[in-house]
């Protein structure tokens, strides 16, 4: 593994374009679900989705202030699939999308699901993430800046400061969504990549830097929301640790108890991605331990999340013993489910040799945790006190994949009406992606009864990516890079939008 790979967030899967070394320092956030627990609750403290008009109004409206410590995660009050009041009917999922925001999407769609008009802007992508000259530099030239900003920037990135940022949650929530996930993406510049992890002065500066991105991720935050903590983005000494499995430094560990305690104060949630494996064991390692830390403070909710990669053919189990350490030790287990980004880098044999296998194993755990029952996918651990149900777990489906999106939404409408009980669930797409499936489910999927959708909302978030024009522009080459590994979805994606287009045009219902 090359260690610019190691140090890259999931999106980072491919190598970025420049030959300097890089620790991207992501940070996420979003907001929680329901569960049925504090159905009553949620019906009572917030209603359907909120059309605030202000962003205060907005972030008051969904998330209710709480000062009490440890606060109730806002999400189990505030997100709860319990509504009182059902949905005015959509004409069109994509209906609440403002003109701009179609027209954008379709035409950076158009050229995402075109190899021939990819090509180019990949290239052109790969030059300004990595300029050499001023004129290709969005931090010197002001014309170049302008443009990124109000295209693809604006597009798949949330603002430069925290007031574009709340600007972007707003908007965000007034589609629909319950709330966002946060994703920083500064990367600090490691100008030596011989550097050594055992020089100490620069491991405390890159833990620092981390520590205030990740700070600054929570300020940011509001109750419920999610702000990830990307553990590689401690930087070289992290790294080195992760990748032989050590525990982290007591400065390391300092740091990370100070975002634990802050995200806590909140009623914040942190969420640490998946990356690749050679470091992703020893990521597990240290999330279990601040898991232990944060999510004891918060019974019977997942303060913290780890992320799994379905794609992996030990998931199950990982999944499986991690469980059973929450049960042993009396927390609940928060779950993120993706399928995976680093395919091209990691050894195949890992990995499940076909898609449908990886599918299989996405839907099967995503099957058995939401009904809290081992399954043909997931088996308990050998350590597991509980053969048959699965303990105390909170998820987020993390996926553009519309069938997992379908098949989940599916299975919590038939809890819904048979009032069996229900986990705290999430769903999270990234911005500027996928948004018809993101509107989708915002509005109940057209399967839904209009009984069924009356109890069953989903909450969805999406994933905003926040920091400056030059900041995200790495950020920007992997989402195009990402793109052309995805022709077909982007295609359904540019489908959607042209339908959409035409549909107002044609003045539709
Ligand atoms: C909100 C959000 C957060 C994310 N966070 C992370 C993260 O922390 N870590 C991370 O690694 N990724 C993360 N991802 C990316 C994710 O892992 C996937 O790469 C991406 O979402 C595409 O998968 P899909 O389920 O959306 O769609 P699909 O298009 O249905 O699935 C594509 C995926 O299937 C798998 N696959 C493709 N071909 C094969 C094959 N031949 N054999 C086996 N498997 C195959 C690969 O994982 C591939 O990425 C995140 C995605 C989202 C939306």
């Amino acid at each position: 593994m090359s260690r610019t790979r190691a140090l890259c967030a999931f999106s980072t899967a491919i190598p970025p374009p420049s030959p300097r070394v890089v620790i991207s320092s992501l940070v996420h956030h979003s907001r929680h679900v329901s569960t049925t627990q504090n159905a009553k609750a949620s019906a009572i403290g917030l209603g359907s989705t909120p059309e605030p008009t202000t962003t205060a109004s907005i972030l008051q409206s969904t998330f209710p202030s709480s000062t009490t410590h440890p606060p109730p995660p806002p999400s189990s009050t505030a997100t709860s699939t319990i509504v009182p009041t059902p949905r005015p009917p959509t004409k069109s999922p994509l209906a609440k999308l403002p003109l701009s925001a179609i027209i954008r999407s379709a035409l950076i769609l158009s050229i995402s699901s075109s190899p021939l008009l990819l090509k180019p802007c990949i290239w052109a992508l790969s030059a300004l993430a990595s300029p050499k000259i001023a004129l290709t530099d969005v931090d010197r030239n002001p014309i170049l800046n302008w443009l990124v900003k109000t295209t693809i920037y604006k597009q798949f990135n949330a603002g430069e400061n925290k007031d574009e940022v709340q600007r972007s949650i707003v908007e965000t929530k007034a589609l629909g969504c319950r709330g966002v996930l946060l994703g920083y993406a500064r990367e600090v510049l490691v100008a030596d990549s011989e550097t050594s992890p055992h020089d100490e002065t620069l491991a405390r500066q890159e833990v620092d830097a981390w520590l205030k991105g990740t700070l600054q991720g929570v300020d940011m935050a509001t109750a419920g929301d999610f702000v990830a903590l990307k553990l590689t983005g401690m930087g070289t000494q992290a790294v080195h640790l992760l990748k032989n499995r050590l525990p982290p430094s007591e400065y390391m560990g300092a740091a990370i108890t100070k975002a634990c305690d802050a995200a806590l104060a909140k009623s914040a949630r942190l969420l640490v991605d998946a990356e690749e494996q050679a470091v992703q064991p020893g990521i597990e390692d240290w999330v279990m331990k601040y898991q232990k830390y944060c999510n004891s403070q918060s019974p019977g909710y997942a303060t913290m999340y780890c992320t799994y990669q379905a794609y992996l053919k030990s998931t199950p189990a990982t999944i499986a013993k991690h469980l059973a350490m929450a049960e042993k030790d009396g927390y609940t287990l928060g779950v993120k489910l993706v399928r995976g980004a680093y395919m091209k880098i990691e050894s195949r044999n890992i990995i499940w040799d076909t898609k449908e296998e990886t599918d299989a194993c996405y839907d099967g755990v995503v099957e058995a945790l939401l009904t809290r029952r081992y399954n043909f996918m997931l088996r308990p651990a050998p350590e597991s006190q509980s053969r048959d149900q699965v303990p105390s777990v909170n998820m987020i489906i993390a996926t553009h994949n519309r069938d997992s999106v379908l098949k989940a939404h599916q299975i919590r409408l038939r809890q819904a009406e048979n009032n069996d009980p229900r986990v705290e669930l999430a769903y999270a797409q990234l911005q500027g992606m996928a948004d018809e499936i993101s509107c989708e489910l915002i509005s109940g999927f057209s399967t839904s009864t209009e009984k069924t959708s009356f109890i069953e909302q989903p909450n969805v978030y999406k994933l905003l990516t926040w920091g400056s024009v030059q900041e995200c522009m790495g950020f920007l080459y992997r989402r195009a890079l990402e793109n052309t590994e995805a022709v077909t979805r982007t295609k359904d994606s540019r489908s959607a939008m042209y339908a959409e287009l035409w549909r107002r045009i044609t003045r539709q219902a």
